[in-house]
């Protein structure tokens, strides 16, 4: 199957899934949007109100940032693909749980084996834990780091930028290095994660 029959064939299963509480609420499913030969791939939290509307993701005021920072970086969302941890929404847009991230984890890794992006950006805490556990975002944001072999960049999620003004600035400051860091994508050190022991200092991760 090539890369695209692959992202359809998961959008007709999350559309019926049922493997997590969420389906009870879910209007529509939102596996993702993007072409299947994207070379970035940027991973939300979930859907929210109008995503579950639309069953397309980013397409609120977050959606509409993310589209701001895109263009500022000379890209449109359509040229890259555009997916959430969890593809039903979190009712009243609460964090998911635990059960309900592992329950889609796999939607997630089959799009990454299919799309195999050059570059992760991953937006907010929950995508940021799937790739860096015990990680801090206000330590490793706009940084790439190499994850079982794959371009990482972490990002505070565009939602959090429009709540608290003061990390409007960083969150473009950050865009604004993506496309040097995926020319430099070869170079990106493998991330050596932190004992759940040790405080942890910035200095431990390998970055470039
Ligand atoms: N926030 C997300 O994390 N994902 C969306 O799809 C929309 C808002």
């Amino acid at each position: 199957m090539n890369a695209s029959d692959i992202l359809i064939e998961i959008a007709e299963q999350t559309a019926v899934c049922t493997r997590c509480e969420l389906h009870y609420s879910r209007k529509q499913a939102v596996p993702g949007e993007g072409p299947a030969g994207a070379e970035i791939m940027f991973i939300g939290e979930g859907p929210g109100f109008h995503e579950n509307e639309q069953g397309r993701p980013f397409v609120g005021a977050a959606g509409k940032f993310l589209e701001e920072l895109l263009a500022s970086i000379s890209l449109t969302r359509e040229q890259v693909y555009i997916t959430n941890v969890v593809k039903c929404r979190p009712p009243g847009n609460r964090d998911p749980q635990h059960e309900e991230l592992q329950a889609c984890s796999s939607y997630l890794e089959r799009q990454i084996q299919a799309i195999n992006p050059k570059m992760i950006v991953t937006l907010g805490r929950f995508s940021m834990a799937r790739f860096l556990p015990n990680a801090k975002i206000s330590q490793v944001h706009g940084q790439a780091v190499r994850v079982r072999g794959r371009l990482v960049v972490p990002m505070y999620h565009p939602a959090a930028a429009l709540h608290q003004p003061s990390l409007r600035s960083v969150v473009e400051a950050d865009f604004a290095q993506l496309p040097d860091l995926m020319s430099k994508a070869g170079d990106a050190q493998e991330y050596m994660p932190p004992s759940p022991s040790e405080n942890q200092n910035p200095e431990q991760l390998s970055l470039f």
